[in-house]
């Protein structure tokens, strides 16, 4: 994974310094603590989350817990390990199911971030787990957007219901709600809604995700956001956040070169745990997202 590749240098190049030190004196926390700022920053890292961070690093690192360490250096990498998994949403959270199927996942997001991609990923995912799902395209904006979800639930070998071809002007709430309704005629027990995205943030498809979110009560609304999108990537969450109120979110593109500042701002931001994380245009290239591999991968 390219992502993190500099970042990850820095860091380690910080930490070598550190491992020639023994005991640590303040001036030596803060010259690392200054590197690890400069460091998250520069991987474009929205900056309230890079100071929430850095003080908290420091003030562990100025504590006893690495005073008392037989190793003082070594310690002020546990902690930075610790720190960067809370920033990451600590413990894995898993996708969430209905108690009573169909569970309704909805994703939302801006067009391009891989919306697409990921309901054909996530739906042969789901399918080699021995689930029934239902790709519903709600994305009705794009005239390309149908078929290309068609295409996309074929080589998933997911089930689609869409509009009828060259009746792209419908109502994108009510093929959803109607689409909800044919999943739970056909026991299809997994129903992936694909919504509309527009380049920026805009108010009007904020609501008409809103709408098909109210008329479809999704067990899961997933944001998905490109992680090369660098610092941009707070005010677009937020922007989501507060017209869907999304449960979970999708790290999308994480095989690129993106500097990784995206996936270290968002759940943070957000309070939102990251939940996949998207990593190539194949459709087996999907991982469930823990935040401890990440962190080590970032330390590594
Ligand atoms: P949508 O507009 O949000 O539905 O976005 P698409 O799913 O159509 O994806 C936009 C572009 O990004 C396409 O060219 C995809 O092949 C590509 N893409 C999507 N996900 C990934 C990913 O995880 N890695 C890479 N490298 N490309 C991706």
């Amino acid at each position: 994974m390219a992502t993190f590749g500099t970042l990850s240098d820095r860091l380690t190049e910080t930490f070598r310094n550190l491992r020639t030190k023994g005991k640590l004196t303040p001036a030596d926390v803060d010259g690392t603590v200054r590197e690890i700022r400069r460091a998250l920053l520069d991987a474009d890292v929205a900056l309230p989350v890079v100071k929430e961070f850095t003080a908290k690093v420091r003030e562990r690192a100025l504590g006893d817990e690495v005073n008392r360490a037989l190793n003082p250096a070594q310690q002020v990498v546990q902690i930075v390990n610790e720190e960067l998994i809370a920033i990451l949403g600590g413990e894995q959270r898993r996708l969430q199911f209905a108690k009573n199927p169909p569970t309704v996942i909805m994703l939302a997001g801006l067009q391009g971030s891989g919306k697409t991609t990921f309901a054909g990923k996530l739906s042969r995912q789901l399918a080699k787990d021995g689930h029934t799902p239902l790709l519903i395209a709600a994305d009705l904006q794009r005239p390309n957007a149908v078929n290309q979800l068609q295409v996309v639930a074929e080589r998933a070998g997911a089930a689609i219901y869409a509009p009828e071809p060259g009746n792209g002007v419908g109502d994108p709430v009510k093929v959803s709600r109607d689409g909800v309704e044919y999943a739970k005629q056909k026991q299809h027990d997994i129903v992936i809604i694909d919504t509309a995205g527009r380049l920026g943030v805009d108010a009007e498809l904020m609501k008409q995700a809103a709408n098909i979110r109210k008329a479809t009560d999704p067990d899961e609304v997933l944001f998905v956001i490109d992680a090369m999108i660098g610092q941009d990537a707070v005010n677009t969450a937020k922007a989501f956040q507060d017209g869907v109120d999304f449960t979970g979110v999708v790290l999308s593109k994480l095989d690129g070169d993106a500097r990784g500042g995206a996936a270290l701002s968002v759940a943070s931001v957000t309070g939102r745990p990251i939940i996949y994380a998207s990593t190539g245009e194949g459709l087996d290239d999907l991982e469930a997202f823990h935040p401890d591999r990440m962190a080590s991968r970032i330390l590594d």
